[in-house]
């Protein structure tokens, strides 16, 4: 009979033996564009962990480096011409290769806080404590000495408000439809000001905007840490959820939560859409009125809209809704280095990645930059000076005159 590590490794073998080594990712690979080195590149990693499988070399300290190094920014995938599944391979590999070791502090945040919206308030409250000991004279050097302290304090918005949410917010016209906003674990804690601005924007498209504090973080959370079982209780909880509520939509902001509940096996009657693709929809039937806008634009695109969710082409339409609006490109090839957690735990990959993509923004002082994710909006945040970033629908929000054409 064969057992379960076996099925495993058969997996494992079947989807790494779909890459036929050509080579053709590893320019789209950021960090092999760095280290210039096979087992920091896709091919490299794909190799690795088929000689796993085979059981031809075992996991040491050197081959979990070469795989947790890797963003899963997934641009390999989407240039591959074997159309290798490779997040699925790297899914699969982490939970064999890479299982995580929860100390008490992260198992708390893991199985109990995320799993509930109503507990994200213990993590504000904990965010509110550590910036206000951080802020002593005396402490501040000792505790940033740490590179995961520097860049934690970094990436926290000073202060951090709380805002409590409504359970509903109604729409001002007769024919109302409902939808669930799926407000992002991240965007509770340290940028409430987008979660308004959805609803504001929603509301105008004559949609009741419905909030739980039942909900669920979406999952990746706990799939960036390899701990699978969670992210299926995360779906789970978040399915019960979806089930209870009457709502035609459930409406997420950010594109990594889109992008992961979109290849999730929540199977739901509810459509779920990211916010970016559900507005652009809506405004080609309910027209609203932008003001015109000055400042020249610029888009950064996250690798979940560009790689998994694909909607590049939908981000810039919907930004043309503003009148005389300037879209400046810029080089958006790479991932910024944010990737979730990926920046806490591989700082000085994050910041060679950063400091690239900077170069670039800075060149364009007194503009607006525009992201739809929240994790890298606040990593190219702490490195910008000149140039205000914001998501766009806070923009589209920003520029709204809240009169119906
Ligand atoms: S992942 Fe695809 S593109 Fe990369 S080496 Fe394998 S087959 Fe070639
Ligand atoms: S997911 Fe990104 S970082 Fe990882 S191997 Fe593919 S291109 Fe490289």
């Amino acid at each position: 009979m064969q057992t379960s590590k076996n099925k495993f490794h058969q997996q494992l073998e079947q989807l790494s033996s779909q890459c036929v080594m050509c080579g053709l990712c590893a320019p789209h690979c950021p960090t092999y564009q760095l280290q210039h080195n096979e087992n920091a590149s896709p091919r490299g990693r794909i190799a690795l962990i088929r000689a796993l499988a085979r059981q031809q070399i075992d996991i040491d300290k050197s081959l979990q480096e070469s795989l947790q190094s890797c963003l899963q920014c997934r641009a390999c995938e989407k240039v591959c011409p074997s159309q290798v599944h490779y997040a699925q391979l790297f899914s699969l590999a982490q939970q064999q290769y890479l299982s995580p070791r929860h100390n008490l502090f992260t198992w708390l945040l893991h199985r109990y806080i995320l799993v509930q919206q109503s507990r994200w308030k213990t993590i504000h409250r904990l965010l509110k404590g550590y910036q206000y000991i951080i802020n002593i004279k005396y402490i501040a050097p000792l505790f940033l000495s740490f590179p995961v302290i520097k860049k934690t304090t970094a990436l926290l918005p000073s202060p951090i408000t709380s805002l409590t949410w409504k359970n509903v917010y109604p729409a001002n016209v007769k024919q109302k439809k409902n939808i669930l906003l799926f407000n992002s674990c991240a965007h509770t804690l340290l940028d409430q000001a987008v979660i308004e601005h959805s609803i504001l924007l929603l509301n105008a498209l004559g949609y009741n905007v419905f909030m739980s504090d039942k909900q669920a973080c979406c999952g990746l959370f706990s799939k960036h840490q390899g701990d699978t079982k969670n992210m299926a209780r995360c779906n789970q909880k978040n399915q019960h959820l979806y089930q209870q509520l009457s709502v035609q939509y459930v409406i997420s902001i950010n594109s990594a939560c889109s992008a992961h509940l979109h290849e999730s096996d929540i199977d739901s009657t509810i459509a779920h859409f990211d916010i970016i693709d559900f507005i652009l929809l809506q405004l080609k039937n309910t027209p609203l009125q932008f003001r015109p806008l000055a400042q020249p634009v610029l888009v950064h695109i996250p690798c979940s809209s560009k790689n998994i969710l694909q909607h590049d082409a939908a981000l810039l339409q919907l930004l043309h809704y503003i009148p005389q609006i300037q879209l400046i490109s810029f080089n958006n090839q790479y991932c910024c280095g944010a990737a979730g957690t990926y920046m806490l735990k591989h700082p000085d990959t994050a910041q060679q990645l950063l400091t690239k993509k900077i170069y670039d923004i800075e060149k364009y002082p007194q503009s607006y930059l525009i992201s739809n994710n929240i994790a890298c909006t606040l990593h190219i945040a702490t490195a910008l000076k000149n140039v205000r970033i914001l998501h766009p629908v806070s923009l589209l929000t920003q520029q709204l005159t809240l009169t119906t054409a």
